[in-house]
């Protein structure tokens, strides 16, 4: 019993250990990943529900490092986070995806908005907000065609600092989504006061209004509240039929999720266009 008691220390220990020395590789070359070109951006369409055309995107970070292969965002955009390496990436994928989108329109496609996931980390920093603007500026987008999604926990808890970063951006007349509503505790009441266009309902809903009543009803309510108050739906990860007509009936306004479409590359989207 003494022994195998020491081995599940051990055990332990070395599983400790290799977790470290895979963090501390992966943030080693998570600094070298722009400039080794590792990074690349896809776009998952979202539909507008009425005429089931694609009226967005939204943009997601891939990485596939030449030491690690692919590497999920679940796992490297938090040691980002950890490390401040959001900073630059973030920057990064702002001017990328504005960049493309901007090439988009000139190239003639139809107008679309490209959503962006700002970390709170990027947020807050001091210089956001300039970065934002000279983005814009040097890329020539319109900033009614990008979006920024901050997730709603994030604002809920620091309502007074957040409050005052939302209010530049929109000014600056840049769209902003509340990503992963329903996760966090915002009273609904709290939702006028926020400078936000659109809501986007968790896939932790959606995934349970099939069979769920209880979820349907909270899905049923944020759609119906969020209309009296003039903002934009979007329901998160549908999957299925079932899902999406329930959400019609819901008059939910636009949809995002592998029933329609997985994120996909820029070519890819292009091709849907
Ligand atoms: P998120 O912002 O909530 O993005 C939605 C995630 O759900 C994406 O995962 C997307 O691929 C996935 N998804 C969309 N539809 C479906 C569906 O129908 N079913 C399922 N099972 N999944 C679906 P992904 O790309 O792995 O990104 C995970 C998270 O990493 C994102 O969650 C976001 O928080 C973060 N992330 C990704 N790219 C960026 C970025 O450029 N900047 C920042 N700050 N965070 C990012
Ligand atoms: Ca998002
Ligand atoms: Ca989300
Ligand atoms: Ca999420």
């Amino acid at each position: 019993a003494k022994d195998s008691g020491k081995n599940r220390y051990l055990f332990y220990d070395s599983n400790m250990h290799s977790e470290l020395m895979r963090k501390s590789e992966l943030e080693k070359r998570l600094r070298k990943a722009i400039d080794n070109g590792e990074l690349k951006l896809v776009f998952q369409p979202q539909v507008e529900l009425n005429e089931e055309k694609i009226v967005a995107s939204e943009v997601l970070l891939r990485w596939i490092s030449d030491e690690f292969g692919f590497v999920s965002p679940e796992e490297f955009i938090p040691l980002a986070e950890e490390t401040g390496l959001i900073i630059p990436i973030g920057k990064w994928v702002l001017e990328q995806a504005c960049l493309i989108n901007k090439q988009w329109m000139d190239e003639g496609y139809a107008p679309k908005i490209v959503g962006v996931n700002v970390s709170v980390i990027q947020l807050k920093d001091e210089n956001f907000l300039e970065n934002l603007r000279e983005i814009l500026h040097e890329t020539n987008l319109q900033p009614e065609y990008l979006e920024l999604e901050i997730t709603e926990s994030v604002v809920m808890e620091e309502l007074d600092e957040t409050l005052k970063i939302l209010n530049e951006i929109r000014f600056m007349g840049v769209n902003i989504s509340l990503d992963d509503f329903g996760t966090g505790y915002s009273s609904l009441s709290y939702l006028k006061e926020l400078p936000i266009n659109k809501l986007k309902i968790d896939k932790s809903f959606i995934d349970k209004i099939q069979h769920d009543e209880s979820s349907k009803e909270i899905v049923d309510g944020i759609i119906q509240l969020a209309h009296k108050i003039e903002l934009t739906v979007l329901a998160e990860g549908v999957e299925t039929k079932e899902q999406l007509d329930i959400l019609k009936n819901m008059n939910c306004d636009k949809i995002q999720g592998y029933y329609f479409s997985k994120p996909i590359s820029k070519e890819e989207f292009e091709k849907m266009c």
